[in-house]
């Protein structure tokens, strides 16, 4: 039987990890607070914020909410992240993503101040992260790091395969697996004989964005399997990338959709946000 790693409950672990530290930063009289940008109402995009704003009430983190309109314009909320990158009381800046069409993603992520993007998407996070240096790390990588670690998963010499090289996971997640001293191949769409690669990977990581993509043919027997996709199916219940019933009994360990990758990506952002007080 694949030991199933639990996401909901090593999240849960983090978070009262960090609602203690916060308690103490108060003590001190420090408060954190974070400001969470949606711009629209995509019902997708509502949810995570909602689930944000939860997670920063229990940990003790203030969340100044600015919901705008899908009308906004680029300078309009260009503006929004200029008053608070100046603001000292705000600590993390958050934009949730996608931004409607007429919105550069990439100019408007370049405007956060680089101390307080808690998502680790400016390329100056992204050069220290490259290079080692401290800064934020991308909550969903970062969050399968700890998945690993906190469920005694050695990464250190391991075969690490990760299928997708998108900015916010896959090409981050490479960076962190060789920080951890994994020996790591990236695969992507134009990727020859996928299944001949999967098939080496001791720890696949899964990346893809197609529901139920990977079955039994891409694992190795005895692989971990690392499921990132979120995708609602058919009857409307939730699944991943990896076709969890097919996949699980050929592995050691493996992430449930949901419960495995997702509730982590939040609990990496509350930890972003209690470090960027105490930068
Ligand atoms: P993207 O769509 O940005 O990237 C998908 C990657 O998969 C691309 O690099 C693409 O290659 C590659 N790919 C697509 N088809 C194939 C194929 N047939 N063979 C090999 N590689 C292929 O996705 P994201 O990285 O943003 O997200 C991936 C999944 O993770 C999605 O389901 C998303 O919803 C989910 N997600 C979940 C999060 C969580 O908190 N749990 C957070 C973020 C994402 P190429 O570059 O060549 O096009």
């Amino acid at each position: 039987m694949p030991k199933i790693i639990d996401g909901k409950k090593i999240s849960q672990e983090i978070k009262d990890e960090l609602k203690e530290k916060v308690a103490h930063l108060k003590k001190q009289g420090t408060e954190i607070a974070l400001a969470v940008i949606q711009v629209g109402e995509d019902p997708a995009s509502s949810v995570y914020v909602r689930n944000k704003k939860r997670a920063c009430e229990y940990i003790g983190i203030k969340s100044v909410a600015y919901e705008v309109p899908e009308a906004t314009t680029q300078e309009e909320l260009l503006e929004i992240i200029h008053k608070c990158n100046e603001n000292p009381e705000i600590n993390g800046i958050l934009v949730q993503l996608p931004l409607p069409k007429h919105i550069d993603e990439d100019t408007v992520i370049k405007a956060i101040a680089p101390e307080k993007d808690v998502d680790g998407f400016h390329p100056q996070s992204v050069g220290a992260m490259t290079i080692g240096e401290p800064g934020f790390l991308p909550c969903t990588p970062a969050g399968i790091i700890q998945l690993l670690k906190r469920s005694g998963i050695e990464i250190e010499g391991k075969e690490c395969v990760i299928v997708g090289r998108s900015n916010i996971v896959g090409k981050p997640m490479a960076l962190l697996l060789l920080r951890e001293n994994g020996t790591v191949t990236i695969c992507h769409s134009r990727t020859k004989d996928l299944r001949e690669v999967t098939k080496r990977a001791d720890i696949l990581v899964v990346a893809i964005g197609k529901p139920k993509f990977i079955d039994e043919t891409y694992v190795k027997e005895g692989a971990v399997v690392i499921d990132v996709g979120i995708h609602r199916n058919e009857n409307n219940k939730l699944c991943g990338d990896v076709d969890y019933d097919k996949v699980a009994p050929h592995t050691t360990a493996i992430t449930p959709v949901p419960g495995g990758v997702g509730p982590m990506t939040i609990a990496m952002l509350m930890n972003n946000c209690v470090e960027s007080a105490l930068m």
